[in-house]
């Protein structure tokens, strides 16, 4: 068994230590004896993106996304989409979030059209929604709990046939009103989770792992592993934030 990870935009998209959960990936499946083989795509490279299993895509600052619009819409616009409609996984995070959405309407008034993978919109607020927080993912997913850090400007709004990865516990999510975090559609897990999330939620990496594995080879049994202080990490950021 083998994984093809593909992360995409590492030059530019890389806040927080992100990567990390690339390698978090990685070694939950090297435990297991599975192989996993990981190729970056840079800002301007141009590639095709089918045969990957799993797609990585970091957080960046409104102008770090600023600087991807063109790229992404004669490039790898048109690759993302069909990857994602050929039912790859994909893991992104917080600004790589937004850009699987329609458009992004920044803080001061910029306007980026983004890849309108899946139905939501981002606009930017005065406030920064900042903080260690918490979301229990839905029941389709396993509803266990996530705890991350969030730090955006930018509300996301989902649209119809989009469901949220889960439900806040503690902190903004989504927008901090409607009690949302992240989207779900088809196999895309979107998230404000920054920094490596994976790490300290060992269940929810798995849920990744098994999807991207499910699609590539129609089933998909994960040998348990020894995630003692994993979860203990899990546990007590959890109690902190509540
Ligand atoms: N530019 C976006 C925002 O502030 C994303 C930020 C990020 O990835 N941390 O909303």
């Amino acid at each position: 068994m083998e994984l093809k990870i593909c992360h995409l935009y590492p030059d530019v998209l890389n806040l927080y230590g992100d990567r990390g959960n690339i390698l978090c990936m990685q070694k939950r499946l090297e435990w297991r004896g599975i192989s996993c083989r990981v190729d970056q795509v840079r800002l301007g490279e141009r590639k095709s993106l089918a045969g990957y299993d799993l797609f990585f895509i970091g957080g960046g600052q409104d102008f770090d996304q600023e600087i991807l619009l063109e790229d992404l819409r004669r490039h790898k616009g048109p690759e993302i989409r069909a990857a994602l409609a050929d039912g790859g996984t994909f893991l992104c995070i917080c600004g790589g979030y937004q850009m699987m959405g329609h458009d992004y309407e920044t803080a001061d008034g910029a306007k980026c059209e983004f890849l309108g993978a899946i139905d939501f919109h981002t606009a930017g607020g005065a406030k920064r929604m900042i903080g260690n927080y918490a979301y229990r993912l839905d029941e389709e997913d396993g509803a266990g709990t996530v705890v991350g850090f969030e730090n955006h400007s930018g509300r996301t709004w989902l649209g119809s046939g989009v469901r949220p990865l889960g439900r806040v516990l503690k902190g903004y999510g989504n927008n901090g009103e409607d009690g949302t975090e992240g989207a779900r559609f088809e196999n895309a897990f979107c998230t404000y989770s920054h920094g490596p999330v994976l790490p300290k939620n060992p269940a929810f990496a798995d849920l990744l792992i098994r999807t991207a594995l499910l699609r590539r080879y129609g089933s998909c049994e994960l040998d348990p592993l020894e995630d003692g202080f994993e979860q203990l990490a899990h546990d007590r950021v959890l109690r902190r934030i509540r």
